[in-house]
């Protein structure tokens, strides 16, 4: 999927549309009209740039140009976006006080902690973006915000299992799964945070018993990504698999990986004693900011549930604001309810999880 920004703001604004909910329509007929006007005068005579701000970022061009090409249109503040593959912090580091970067985008709690634990980052108070960006989704030191979710699900063969015979994470340890699980390696930031939701859950012992019983009933050695997991669903090697919920949106605009999508549900388990772990993408402002007052109003612009829902409809995530909602496609997966725990309580307990996972030799 690559949309352009405007098709993008076009699309949101039909579906905006059809929810006829009168306050968020008003706000978003500001937004797009003001959106559109820029970007076109934008195309024919590039305004003079005096101000800007720069990113650094692990999210891919197709996700955040839209944004940053809005951004531009309605501040006319310039968005400098380095597209990193790894090696963010190395990099802050290296650059100390000298470097250029005002914001850092990327996925995953883990690398957003990794960020605010090098001392690379500085709090941000805005009533804006604490009014945007609900409590668990953001530091409570404010170092860091979430923009979009993404649940970390089961997805299940529609064939070989039936509905409700998985509906806890407990129940990946059950021995009834025995031979029938695929995942990818234990030690993979996606899973690494699942097993640190275990361990708030249940506790470090708790935890370990609970990969030990995963681990027992894996079909094949952790290996591939959360989608070679769903093609080995399609393909009879497994019947259910851990994955994100955004793959499934992928997959089903690929040809090749549609019929691996068609051969599966997706199947939202909850914590026994809690919800359904999520991750998030999320920005945080860095400590050298250049531009900080430019980072800023960038920041309190990409939590805005106009900018969120862009956002969250481009990967197929979630948007966070209160009053927003995902796309159709996203929706039409189901519903579920986030686990609560605050994401830097997980990040907390990353080491401890990726011990125990060496500990029961998960990938072995
Ligand atoms: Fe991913």
């Amino acid at each position: 999927m690559n949309y352009s920004g405007i098709d993008l703001i076009k699309k949101l604004g039909l579906k905006q549309r059809h929810r006829n909910r009168d306050t968020v329509s008003d706000d978003m007929t500001k937004f797009l009209s003001t959106s559109i006007f820029f970007t076109a005068a934008a195309a024919v005579a590039a305004p003079v740039l005096a101000e800007e701000v720069n990113v650094y970022s692990y999210r891919q061009p197709e996700l955040i140009k839209p944004l940053t090409d809005a951004f531009t249109a309605e501040t006319g503040i310039k968005v400098n976006v380095a597209y990193l593959k790894k090696g963010m912090i190395e990099r802050l580091e290296a650059e100390g006080d000298r470097s250029p970067a005002d914001l850092v985008l990327t996925v995953d709690i883990s690398r957003l902690a990794g960020v605010v634990n090098a001392g690379l980052t500085q709090p941000v108070e805005s009533d804006v973006i604490n009014a945007n960006v609900p409590a668990q989704y953001r530091d409570p030191d404010n170092q860091w915000f979430g923009l979009t979710t993404r649940a970390r699900i089961v997805y299940a063969s529609k064939d070989r299992v039936a509905d409700g015979e998985v509906t806890t994470y407990e129940d990946l340890a059950d021995p009834k799964w025995a031979g029938r699980i695929c995942t990818r390696s234990g030690t993979n930031a996606y899973n690494v945070a699942l097993t640190s939701a275990v361990i708030e859950h249940h506790g470090e012992e708790g935890a370990k018993t609970w990969l030990e019983g995963v681990k027992s009933n894996l079909a094949r050695k952790p290996q591939g990504n959360d989608r070679a997991q769903v093609k080995a669903i399609w393909a009879g090697e497994c019947d259910i698999s851990v994955g994100n919920t955004y793959y499934m949106g992928k997959m089903l605009g690929d040809e090749e990986q549609k019929e691996w999508a068609d051969s599966v549900r997706i199947v939202f388990p909850t914590f026994e004693n809690g919800g359904t772990h999520v991750n998030v993408s999320g920005v945080a402002l860095t400590k050298s900011a250049p531009n900080k007052d430019n980072a800023i109003k960038m920041m309190e612009f990409l939590t805005s549930p106009q900018a969120q829902e862009i956002y969250a409809e481009a990967n197929f995530e979630y948007p966070i604001a209160p009053g927003t909602e995902a796309s159709e496609l996203v929706q039409s997966w189901g519903e579920f309810t986030a686990d609560d725990v605050n994401l830097m309580t997980l990040a907390g307990h990353r080491s401890q999880a990726l011990k125990i996972t060496e500990q029961v030799d998960f990938d072995g």
